[in-house]
C-alpha cells in the first residue's frame, strides 16, 4: 500500500488534511465514511487495510437496504490519521468540507485479527471484500464487489441481507443531521446573502 498518489495530489502547505503516513497494522480494523462537499456533494467510504485508508468515493452515499447496489469509485489510499478528519480543505484538490458521517471497526465476514487483515488484503485484490460494520448507521455484513469490464475503478457496496437490514427506501442525506457542518454552509449560501462558511464558523465562535 502506497500513500505516493495522496502526497502528489496535495499541497500540505496549504490544506490541514493530513501528513502522508503510513500507520503500522492494528489488531482490530477501522473504518470512516465521509461526507464530502465537494464540486458535488458525495460521500467517502474507507477501509483500513495494511496502514492506510482504502477508499472509494459513492456519489449517493451507502444504504442499509440490500436492493441498492451503489457504485463506489475507487481513489487513492488516504492516511490512516484521515479517519478523524473534518474540515474545509481551501482551493486545490478536492476543495470544500469535510464532516463525519460514521465511522467505527470493522471485520471481515468470517473471522477476526490478523487472519482478518490477511483474508480482507486477498478480497481486495480479487475484487469482492465481504465485511461487517460496527458503525452508529452503518451495521452488520455489507459486500464491495468490483465491477468486472467496466470502469477499471468501479465497484459496487451491497448492504447483504441480515437482522439490520432495511426493506424501505434508504437515503444517506435523511440520516445526516440538519445542523451538520455541511448542511449549515448549504442552507447559509441557499439565502440571498451569501455567507463564507469560515466568517460564518467565526461569527458563531467556532473557529
Ligand atoms: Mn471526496
Amino acid at each position: 500500500m502506497s500513500l505516493a498518489n495522496y502526497k502528489l495530489k496535495r499541497n500540505f502547505k496549504v490544506t490541514p488534511e493530513p501528513k502522508a503516513v503510513l500507520k503500522k497494522n492494528s489488531a482490530t480494523l477501522s473504518f470512516v465514511v465521509q461526507r464530502h462537499k465537494a464540486s458535488h456533494l458525495h460521500y467517502d467510504f474507507r477501509l483500513e487495510m495494511d496502514g492506510v485508508l482504502k477508499s472509494w468515493a459513492v456519489p449517493k452515499g451507502p444504504s442499509m437496504n440490500p436492493a441498492d447496489k451503489r457504485l463506489a469509485m475507487m481513489v487513492e489510499d488516504h492516511p490512516y490519521s484521515y479517519k478523524d478528519f473534518e474540515g474545509e480543505i481551501p482551493e486545490g484538490y478536492g476543495a470544500g468540507i469535510v464532516e463525519i458521517w460514521d465511522n467505527g471497526k470493522y471485520t471481515d465476514i468470517e473471522c477476526s485479527g490478523k487472519e482478518a487483515a490477511t483474508k480482507l488484503k486477498a478480497g481486495l485484490h480479487s475484487g469482492s471484500i465481504k465485511f461487517i460494520l460496527n458503525g452508529k448507521k452503518l451495521k452488520g455484513e455489507f459486500a464491495l464487489v468490483k465491477l468486472k469490464g467496466k470502469q477499471e475503478n468501479a465497484w459496487l457496496l451491497i448492504k447483504h441481507k441480515d437482522e439490520y437490514a432495511v426493506s424501505k427506501p434508504y437515503d444517506s442525506e435523511d440520516e445526516t443531521p440538519k445542523t451538520s457542518p455541511i448542511n449549515k454552509w448549504l442552507s447559509a449560501n441557499q439565502q440571498p446573502e451569501k455567507k463564507n462558511f469560515t466568517n460564518k464558523l467565526k461569527a458563531e465562535g467556532k473557529s
